[in-house]
Parts: structure tokens; sequence; C-alpha cells
């Protein structure tokens, strides 16, 4: 049976939403009283051939269908910009035994070679998929293991679900592997040719190797002649040593990198002593650096060691990034694998979670964009991820009228608009994943 959610909405060409709350941030050239310090206003949003017509005050009256939101918030459709749909789901057959990131390391990398044949892979990436799709999330970016042979089953994969969720959910694709191998120039030439050829971004994951330097300017100069944009797994780890983020925002400067840049983590930054965060967040605003923080993966993750309360959260430097211009979002990470046991691709579960690890309140009025424009812009999208007229209907509509009304509850009555009309937000059965699990299912 069809699940849309709480809300009526005609089923329609033309309707009006009465009565909804918007966050002023997501609403093009909203300007708010100073006496609405939630960053929230009342409108009824006119919808036409699926598309947003008009925003006006909510007592103006209206022709033909409307539904009665009475204050209920209405948000654009989410962006979720850094995801692994590649490693999604297996847990059930390959659980990470002590919750460590050494051994999700490892247990990944056993699967991957035991289990990811096409058929695997596409079967949990769909499955990832049509999580976020009924959540209300319409772009996605993943990371694929990109490690050689897994490249050639993997992207071919991700090509294929592209095309098969146009209209559903926007797919990037990024490359993972360790930062050293790309000093290989045979494995260098394979990615970039790869990557290049399925309208990818590269990426890989930095530590501190030697000849980091050497080849980041590598990876920078092959992406800037294809015109790739880059996207890295950055210090992942509570050892304040690792500082490659200031690395690639040096590396950046220095070849007057073209494209854009991301970096996600972040993490060992935040125990570094003052001076050297700021240093390095000086360098990283020059580069123009987008940074994405994956905080329910970094609170699992991160100071873990059996039969010890965990001291710190993991998460990087939100706030003083955000201070200094720098462009911050968070995004979902890893599901229900070996580095995060747990997640289902709602972003409203992610911005619940990001408000309560990173403080993002007091006020919260403004933060929004860290699940919709700011990593839309990140993207290459920022025609996206907004309520203006001549936007796409894609909307997602909740009972809640405030704060903390939304993020007290899981919002799992939500309605989903996707061009004017309310899918069917159903999630998929963990059970037509069964077959794929073997006998650990
Ligand atoms: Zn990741």
């Amino acid at each position: 049976m069809r699940d849309t959610g709480f809300a009526a909405v005609p089923n329609s060409p033309r309707f009006v939403l009465r009565n909804a709350t918007l966050p002023a941030v997501l609403a093009d050239g909203r300007v708010l009283p100073e006496d609405a310090p939630d960053g929230l206003f009342r409108a009824n949003i006119h919808i036409a051939d699926g598309r947003i017509e008009r925003i006006l005050s909510p007592g103006s009256i209206g022709d033909g269908e409307s539904f009665d939101l009475s204050g209920g918030m209405v948000w654009p459709c989410f962006v979720d910009m850094h995801t692994h749909l590649d490693k999604g789901h297996i847990w059930p057959r390959r659980p990470n035994p002590d919750g460590s990131f050494a051994a999700a390391l490892a247990t990944v990398e056993k699967d991957r070679s035991a289990n990811w044949s096409a058929a695997d892979v596409t079967a949990r990436m769909e499955f990832g998929l049509r999580c976020a799709y009924a959540h209300g999330t319409s772009l996605v970016r993943t990371h694929l293991d990109s490690a050689s042979p897994q490249h050639a089953i993997s992207w071919p994969v991700f090509a294929e679900l592209r095309e098969r969720w146009t209209g559903r959910v926007d797919l990037q694709a990024v490359s993972l592997f360790a930062i050293d191998a790309f000093l290989d120039q045979i494995f260098a030439d394979e990615i970039v040719g790869t990557v290049a050829e399925h309208g990818g971004v590269l990426g890989a994951v930095t530590f501190m190797v030697p000849e980091l330097d050497k080849a980041l300017t590598l990876m920078m100069e092959r992406a800037a002649n294809r015109g790739l944009d880059l996207d890295f797994h950055v210090d992942e780890t509570h050892d304040a040593a690792a500082c490659s983020l200031r690395a690639i925002a040096d590396a950046a400067i220095r070849t007057k990198f073209p494209g854009r840049i991301v970096a996600g983590h972040c993490c060992s930054l935040a125990m570094q002593p003052n001076k050297e965060p700021e240093a390095t967040l000086d360098r990283v605003a020059e580069a123009g650096i987008g940074i994405v923080s994956l905080p329910m993966c970094n609170l699992y993750l991160q100071d873990r060691q059996a039969g010890r309360t965990p001291r710190w959260r993991g998460v990087t430097l939100l706030h003083e990034m955000a201070a200094r211009g720098i462009e911050v979002a968070v995004a979902s990470d890893n599901t229900r694998d070996p580095f995060y046991a747990y997640g289902d691709l709602d972003m409203l579960e992610v911005f619940r979670e990001a408000v309560r690890v990173l403080q993002l309140d007091h006020p919260i009025a403004g933060w929004e964009r860290v699940v919709t424009r700011s990593p839309a812009a990140m993207l290459g999208r920022p025609d996206i991820a907004r309520i203006a007229p001549g936007q796409p209907a894609d909307l997602v509509l909740f009972r809640a009228r405030n704060w903390t009304e939304l993020l007290s509850r899981p919002q799992s009555d939500r309605t989903v608009l996707r061009a004017g009309k309310a899918i069917d937000h159903a999630l998929p059965d963990y059970r037509e994943l069964d077959d794929l699990m073997g006998s650990a299912a």
C-alpha cells in the first residue's frame, strides 16, 4: 500500500500549501523582521504544474484546491554529499568485531574481495538510494572503493544506477583509494581515466605519508587537466599530528587548482593546540575548500576503546570554519557497514544528530543550510535545495511547526513531494537483502 505521509496534498496540477512554516535561509531573498529569531516565517505556497509558482502571505486568498499545514514546516529536498552506497548494508554478513577504525578497514576489505560482484554492489546501492529517496533526498554523492580491481566493477554499476535514478535521485561518485597509491603512475592513469570516463570526481584518503605533497600536487595537476573536481577523506583520526588538511590547502594554492575541492572528516583538527588550526583554517578559506563533517560516523569510531567511556565527540571545528566563511555541511557517511553499524540515509536524522553533537543551536536558524544549500553549492548544484518561485516543487512537509518539534521526533510521517506529487515513502524491507547476506542473515 502506498504511504504518502501525513499531508493529504491534492493530487491535481494546481494547489496551495496553506499556512506553511518555512526556514528563511532556504527561501530566496526572504528578509525576516528582527523579532523572528527562530529564522522561520509563515506563507502559502502556490504550486502549478510541478513547480512553485508563488509564495504569498498566509492570509492571501487562493483559488482552487489546497491543503492546510496549520504551521507545519516545509523544506526543500535534502542533499547528502558524503555517502558510501557501495559499502552499505553489509553489516549482517560482516559486522565490525570491536567498533574500531582499524577493524572497519580490515573487515570491509575482506568483504570486498569476497563478495563485491556487480550484482551485489548494485543491489545494496539500489537499496540505499530507495531509502534516501523515501526520506526526501534528491542529490547524493557517494564514494566508491576504487583500489584495483574493484574500480572496474563499481564504476559501471554507478553509471547504470545514475541513469536508472534520473529524476528521482541525482547521483555523483568519487574515487576512494589511499593517497600514496597515486604515486604509482599506472594506477594513477587508470583511475583518472575511469573517473573522467564516468563523469566522476577524483578523490582519495589523505594521511601523513612521506610523499604527501608530491601525491597531492600530482592529483591536482591531473584533475585540472581533465576538468575534474576533488573530494578527499581527510585526517579521520584523533592523532593531532595528522595535518593533511593543511597540505591539501597548500597544494591547491600552490597549483592554483581551478576546480572545486571538498574535504571530509578533518577530525584531528579538533585535537590540535589553538594556533595550529587557525593557521590551517586561514589556508582552507584562501583555497576555497568546502568542509563536510560526518558526525554520526565520527561519534561512533573516534575515541573508542573497549571498557573506556569516550571523552570527545570526534567532530571537526565546524563553528570556527563557518565563522571564517568556509562553506560547511554535514552528511550521512556510512550506513550499516563496519564503519558505522546504523544509519538509513535520512538527512533529517543527520541534521538532528548534527545539532546535538556539534551544538548547532542557540540559535539553530541558519544551520539548516548544512543539509541543503551548502552541500548543493559544494556539489556544483546551487540551482537546487531552495524554495523559490520557478523551482521544482521538490519539498519535504513536516507536521512539526518549529525547531523543537522538528528535532524531538523522527518525523517518520513526513510527506515528500517530487514535482508537486506526493511520493510513496515506504522504506525498503531489510529482508530483501537476506539472499546477499548468506547464512549471516
Ligand atoms: Zn566517508
